[in-house]
């Protein structure tokens, strides 16, 4: 039996992660210091043999025991709320827990993955993003602490690659949405979602012109999965490019509820880009992957989840 090891764990992607991992026959070791993560995400997996958690941030070194085949670098504040609220530990999970996995895999001779993000790509000058866009960054913004940081994860990566030979993965995770998020992250999906619930106005910051691209949850990890088996060693984008204006996802959700959307204007927090929509095309050829879940199936079975939740 495999091992994978993943950092992060019990929070929104990585817990779909582990239980696709588990799904597919591994053992699985998470880590994870439940800093923006949350247990009730892996409660389900505590009579499962092949699971287990070991609680730690990783920022600080860490080992484990025996045979490691996968390392999937997946521990990150992730939300604007979060990584303004608690940027050092953002910068830490980018740059120290970045080192502390890769140095893992090499110990384990592992295979290994960062997960890294579409903010590399900063506020796009070119739409949509191809991996081999540089980005447009603003390094002393509020964001800085997270995209600066995973700018610098994407680099320490490559050098393991370059300098040790190790066998490293890059994910670009575009907008990724579903079951697991947390209702007051501050991300769009949850916020508006959660405010058509509560018969509130949804916040909409600035004019609501500016775009985003969301991917279901599992079409995600499928792709990770996919990319951490392939040979392919350089930075891949996954996400949905089904784009929208902010204010036309607001719409979109309030159509669930049978309602008409009614907004509550909010300024535009710095920094915030315009436009982001992935290029795919590389997905598509190296790893025969593509988003297959449809938009509104996929924004019915997040409301649902968290109906569900408000009801427990
Ligand atoms: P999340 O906050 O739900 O999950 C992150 C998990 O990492 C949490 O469980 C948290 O407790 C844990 N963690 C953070 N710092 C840690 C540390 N020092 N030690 C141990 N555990 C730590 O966020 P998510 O949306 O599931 O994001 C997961 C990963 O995917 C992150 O690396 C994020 O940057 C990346 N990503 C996500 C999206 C998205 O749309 N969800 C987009 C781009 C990139
Ligand atoms: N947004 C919004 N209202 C909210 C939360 C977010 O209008 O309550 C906007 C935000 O300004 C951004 C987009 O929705 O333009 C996506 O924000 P999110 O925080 O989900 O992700 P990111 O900015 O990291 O893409």
């Amino acid at each position: 039996m495999k091992t994978a090891i993943v950092t992060g764990g019990a929070g929104f992607v990585p817990s779909h992660l582990v239980d696709r991992l588990l799904a597919d026959g591994l053992r699985v070791i998470a880590l994870d210091n439940f800093v923006t993560g949350n247990r009730s995400n892996i409660a389900h997996l505590e009579d499962n043999e092949n699971f287990s958690l070991i609680e730690h941030d990783v920022s600080l070194p860490f080992d484990v025991e025996g045979d490691v085949e996968y390392v999937f670098h997946m521990a990150s504040p992730a939300s604007p709320i979060d990584y303004v609220q608690i940027p050092v530990e953002t910068l830490k999970a980018g740059s120290y827990a970045t080192h502390n996995s890769l140095d893992l895999a090499l110990r384990k001779n592992a295979r290994f993955l960062l997960a890294s993000t579409s903010e590399v790509y900063g506020d796009p000058e070119i739409h949509p993003q191809p991996e081999e866009y540089w980005g447009n960054v603003n390094s002393i913004g509020v964001r800085s602490c997270y995209d600066e940081a995973k700018r610098y994860a994407e680099a320490a990566t490559m050098a393991y690659h370059r300098a040790h030979g190790l066998d490293t993965k890059i994910v670009r995770i575009f907008n990724t949405y579903g079951p697991r998020m947390r209702l007051d992250d501050g991300r769009v999906v949850p916020a508006f979602i959660g405010q058509a619930l509560a018969g509130e106005p949804m916040t909409i910051f600035g004019n609501g012109s500016q775009t985003r691209s969301f991917c279901y949850v599992s079409d995600l990890v499928d792709g990770i999965w996919r990319l951490m088996r392939s040979s392919y060693n350089l930075p891949v984008n996954c996400g949905n490019p089904h784009e929208m204006t902010i204010r036309e996802f607001g719409e979109a959700v309030a159509r669930h509820f049978g309602i008409a959307a009614r907004f509550d204007p909010k300024p535009l927090p710095p920094d915030d880009p315009k436009v982001r929509k992935p290029d795919i095309r590389k997905a598509q050829e190296l790893l025969g992957w593509q988003p297959i879940v449809e938009f509104d199936a996929g924004v019915a079975q997040t409301i649902a989840f968290f109906r569900n939740q408000q009801m427990a």
